[in-house]
């Protein structure tokens, strides 16, 4: 195998150390004092469902904004910093601007969030009131842009309102729905194929021209089209599809479950359902699920106005979806789980996906946007397995090692030491300053030393210095505290590395248990992304993988970068081998053990032997090797093809032993190893190369 591996290290500016303390304390350094000190805000904004968009950001940005003008504070960061976009208001768990938002309120940096109302920064009461007492513990005020400063008061009458409005929302929208089938209305927002017509809202007319794109699916299937070519006909003649971006073979296939896909559609053939499916959303994950509703729930209408492909094409191609294996076949088996879902790349920037092509082959890596939408010229897979350790052992010797773990956590501890050096010699400056303002406040009361000036004068200076000072103290509580610093523990590296290598040999297989599961995460945690390149023609390929070094610490450790941390690792990698042996750690277990002699003669039973090769003269191999071979492959169940180098080149060992077999020499060593009472021989090795015997080499 082909492997050349390379360790790059970023060339990391050499930055003024000043820089890696935090931007606020950097402003505050520079800046003038400033007589009073203004309250600093920072903005949280969310939307939730489909029906709002990027203008209700913008919307709740601005009037924070104009919240924040109007009592007088001052916005510290950029106003969509903390923005959390489509998600809903109920879970917390994914939004990323939230927990963004969380962790920086520890650091101090601000003193008020403004969002435009509470049921923004979560629809939840219990979370409205803990997100609540972790702004108070850090001394951070909440404020909503539509009704002042919330307390815990307002937090709870508030939630307790949007939960109401949210559950007759929900209500609302179900009656509609009813009511609009009853009518023959649709429903739902925009259908493909049809466009709204005058009457009003939910009443439609066919669309000439998206009709003529769904017939002209329907058509190419019934042809016998696979619906993958359809698509990137599709694509190819940018015909834009429902959602306004590219056609995939998933939004025409859909799925049998929920009945999904252009394919399945019932409108296309003038019937409709209503009331067929819900949504429900998992309380914890707030992932959403599609349910079919029971049957006698159906609201059946025909609308023959609707019609766009007659029924028996409609049917026929149902009876096709049915026999291809009615939904997408990259579900197929989930009996391996993925070691980086979503992270693989193909270089065309898609992630690649995991399809079972063949039962036999296992799961295999491949584009997503050449599977799906065509979009991709790429259509090489590799076994997924194969990649996965690859990408493994890549991280396991370039990152996970003794040498580079130690490497970093130097590099962070001196970085640490220096900031802090830093800090203390500022420290030390605003201290002096502070002192001697002390005393030039002091001398503005002398009476004697100030004699000879006004005491307007006198009183003046006295009220700036008193600003001066006032402000010194308070950039020396801001100053960074040195007990905070990260301490760059990666102790743990040398229990990962095991972990890792453990994890290799058992790859592919199902990773449940709560062990695999942190072992996971730590892997995740090193690996955000790699792009795989496949060669020319897909004989092998090349593994592009970022590293990051932090990951290495735990969770609570990773602290803004304070040296670099990012890592390339590259490394190309020949056609797939197979076959147990094929794997690097494997063939270094089995080298070891050869190595060893382990299975080899001792000594007293090569000399009892050794008379019986002096007939055959071998030249490019000793004898005893090959006998040592010969039982390591019987023992070890290695190929003899595949035999360790130290026995000598696996061809000419095969030949010598095929020699000895013919000329009988292997029965009668065996039999003469029998006869020593602690021989190695057993039962079996006698005939195991009997079949050189009965005819021509296999
Ligand atoms: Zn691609």
């Amino acid at each position: 195998m082909n492997n050349h591996s390379s360790l790059k290290r970023p060339e990391s500016p050499s930055r003024n150390k000043i820089e890696l303390l935090s931007a606020d304390w950097r402003a505050r350094s520079v800046q003038e004092p400033q007589p009073v000190r203004r309250p600093r805000a920072v903005i949280y904004a969310r939307y939730s469902t489909s029906n709002q968009d990027e203008d209700s950001i913008t919307r709740q940005i601005e009037s924070a904004k104009r919240y924040i003008e109007k009592i007088g504070a001052e916005l510290v960061m950029p106003a969509d910093r903390f923005a959390d976009r489509a998600l809903s208001g109920a879970y917390i768990v994914t939004r990323d601007g939230l927990n963004d938002l969380l962790s920086s309120v520890a650091r101090g940096v601000f003193d008020l969030v403004v969002v435009e109302d509470a049921d923004r920064l979560s629809r939840d009461l219990g979370h409205l009131g803990e997100l609540h007492r972790t702004l108070e513990h850090h001394g951070v005020e909440l404020h909503a842009s539509m009704r002042g400063k919330l307390g815990l008061a307002e937090i709870a009458m508030y939630g307790f309102l949007s939960a109401e409005q949210r559950a007759q929302l929900k209500i609302r929208t179900k009656a509609g729905s009813k009511q609009a089938a009853e009518q023959g209305r649709a429903p739902k927002g925009s259908i493909y194929g049809y466009s709204s017509a005058s009457q009003g809202h939910g009443y439609l007319v066919v669309n000439v021209e998206q009709a003529a794109i769904v017939h002209l699916v329907f058509t190419m299937f019934d042809e016998g089209v696979p619906v993958r070519a359809i698509v990137r006909h599709l694509n190819r003649e940018e015909i834009p599809s429902p959602q306004g971006k590219q056609w995939s073979a998933a939004g025409l296939r859909g799925s049998a479950k929920d009945g999904s896909g252009l394919l399945r559609n019932h409108r296309y053939k003038g019937v409709l359902f209503y009331n067929r499916t819900e949504t429900r959303r998992h309380p914890d994950t707030g992932k959403r699920t599609l349910l079919m509703r029971p049957e006698e729930d159906w609201v059946v209408v025909e609308v023959p106005e609707w019609q766009i492909v007659d029924t028996a094409l409609w049917d026929r191609a149902q009876d096709r979806l049915a026999k291809s294996g009615a939904t997408v076949r990259v579900r197929a088996s989930k009996k391996h789980d993925q070691l980086l879902p979503g992270r693989i790349h193909c270089s065309c920037g898609a992630a690649m996906t995991s399809v079972v092509k063949h039962s036999a082959q296992g799961r295999r890596l491949q584009c997503s946007a050449y599977v799906e939408k065509g979009t991709c010229s790429i259509g090489h897979s590799v076994g997924q397995a194969y990649v996965e350790r690859n990408i493994l052992r890549m991280v396991r010797d370039g990152i996970v090692n003794e040498r580079t773990v130690e490497a970093f956590e130097a590099a962070y501890r001196d970085e640490a030491r220096r900031l802090a050096a830093d800090v203390e010699a500022e420290r030390a400056t605003l201290e002096a300053k502070a002192i001697k303002l002390d005393r030039d406040i002091d001398q503005t009361w002398d009476k004697t030393a100030m004699s000879g000036f006004s005491i307007e004068r006198v009183s003046g200076w006295r009220a700036k210095w008193e600003n001066e000072l006032a402000d010194l103290r308070e950039r020396l509580k801001c100053l960074p505290r040195l007990d905070r610093l990260p301490k760059a523990d990666a102790s743990g590296a040398a229990t990962l590395r095991g972990a890792m290598s453990e994890l290799i040999l058992r790859i592919p297989s199902p990773l449940q248990s709560a062990d695999d599961q942190r072992l996971l995460a730590s892997i995740r945690a090193l690996v955000p992304r790699v792009e795989l390149a496949f060669a020319k023609g897909g004989r092998g390929y090349t593994l592009r993988v970022d590293a990051r070094l932090d990951g290495l610490l735990p969770a609570a450790e990773r602290t803004p970068a304070v040296v670099p941390v990012a890592r390339l690792l590259e490394a190309a990698f020949g056609p797939t081998q197979w076959g147990r042996m094929a794997d690097p750690d494997r063939r270094d277990e089995v080298t070891k053990l050869a190595q060893a002699r382990v299975h080899g003669l001792r000594d007293h039973e090569w000399q009892a032997i050794a008379h019986i090769f002096d007939a055959i003269d071998l030249r490019a191999v000793r004898a005893r090797d090959v006998v040592d071979a010969a039982l390591f492959h019987l023992r070890t169940s290695t190929p003899l093809s595949k035999l360790p180098s130290c026995y000598g080149h696996p061809k000419t060992v095969r030949c010598a032993l095929q020699r000895f077999v013919g000329a009988g020499l292997w029965h009668d060593a065996v039999d003469e190893l029998g006869r020593l009472h602690d021989a190695v021989v057993v039962a079996g090795d006698r005939t195991a190369f009997d079949r050189w015997k009965a005819g021509p080499d296999p």
